[in-house]
């Protein structure tokens, strides 16, 4: 599934392949892709038009077109865009295609764009400004970075357990399971915690842990195709994320796997205790909002 580093990887490699060139044609193979608006209409107000400008928030990518419009690409669950000769035949899943040429013409410079998502959540969508989806998303840990303070105060403001609150794309745009199982065990804390009894010492280190394991799948999955854990073959390249069972790669107990949220989730029972950890402040300003106890 794709997370921030997945989504990361498909906006630099959209950058490097459409970023100044003009659209030649765009079919699409399966309406049910294109969110709005209608099929027809989403083909027509792309044609011709110069892709300016491509970026990402959280798990959208955006691209900006010469008369100021904007499409959005969510992937969804197994969405994927690659790059083909415009001559290929088309991908297994192919639900669309844009088809790129020089803005001057010439035909080298040619390229065909396809969009292939076997399980077809993701969605492309024409608007004239940016959709709400967009601008409700919280800081981006790679565009914006992480503020500590800013993190702890919107963490204190919720009873959900910790992963829940990292999963919310307003508090934080782009973590999905997998980076926040991963972050919490760099980080130690325990996942079922209450986002609103941290420490700003362990919010400091859960934003260290969010940054450092995102940096981490950067590096290891950086490639003209992305490749996401559950597909066949695949392997995987994180710590404890998928090894539920195994041995604790830092203390070597064995790691526990279970549901939270309605996700699966793993951690470490012995070095991410369930308390945190003994005589810890609880809160470093104020006190009121720890007075709220049912
Ligand atoms: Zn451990």
């Amino acid at each position: 599934v794709p997370e921030l580093p997945e989504v990361e990887i498909a906006a630099r490699n959209l950058r490097a392949w459409a970023e100044g060139k003009a659209v030649r044609a765009v079919i699409v193979h399966d309406p049910r892709v294109v969110e709005a608006p209608a099929a027809e209409a989403f083909v027509r107000a792309l044609k011709g038009r110069r892709i300016e400008a491509i970026d990402r928030r959280g798990k959208w990518l955006r691209l900006r077109l010469d008369d100021g419009s904007r499409v959005f690409s969510h992937l969804g669950m197994t969405g994927k865009w690659v790059r083909r000769a415009p001559e290929a035949e088309p991908e297994p899943f192919e639900r669309a295609r844009v088809d790129l040429r020089d803005p001057d013409g010439d035909e080298r410079g040619a390229v065909s764009l396809r969009y292939r998502d076997p399980r077809l959540f993701g969605r492309l969508h024409h608007a004239r400004d940016d959709l709400a989806a967009f601008t409700a998303l919280g800081p981006d840990p790679l565009v914006d970075g992480i503020d500590v303070a800013r993190l702890h105060d919107r963490l204190a403001r919720t009873r959900r357990a910790i992963k829940d609150a990292l999963l919310d794309q307003a508090i934080l745009a782009g973590v999905g399971n997998i980076q926040a199982t991963e972050a919490l065990w760099l980080a130690r804390v325990d996942p079922r915690r209450p986002a609103d009894q941290l420490a700003r010492a362990e919010v400091r280190a859960i934003a260290r842990g969010l940054e450092r394991s995102i940096e981490q799948t950067l590096a290891h999955e950086s490639g003209p195709e992305i490749t996401y854990v559950e597909e066949a073959g695949a392997p995987n390249p994180f710590t404890i994320y998928g090894h539920g069972g195994d041995p604790c790669p830092r203390c070597r107990a064995p790691l526990d796997r279970y549901v939270l949220g309605g996700r699966g989730t793993v951690s470490c029972p012995r070095c991410q205790p369930t308390a945190g950890r003994p005589g810890r402040e609880r809160r470093e300003k104020g006190s009121s909002r720890t007075q709220r106890r049912p």
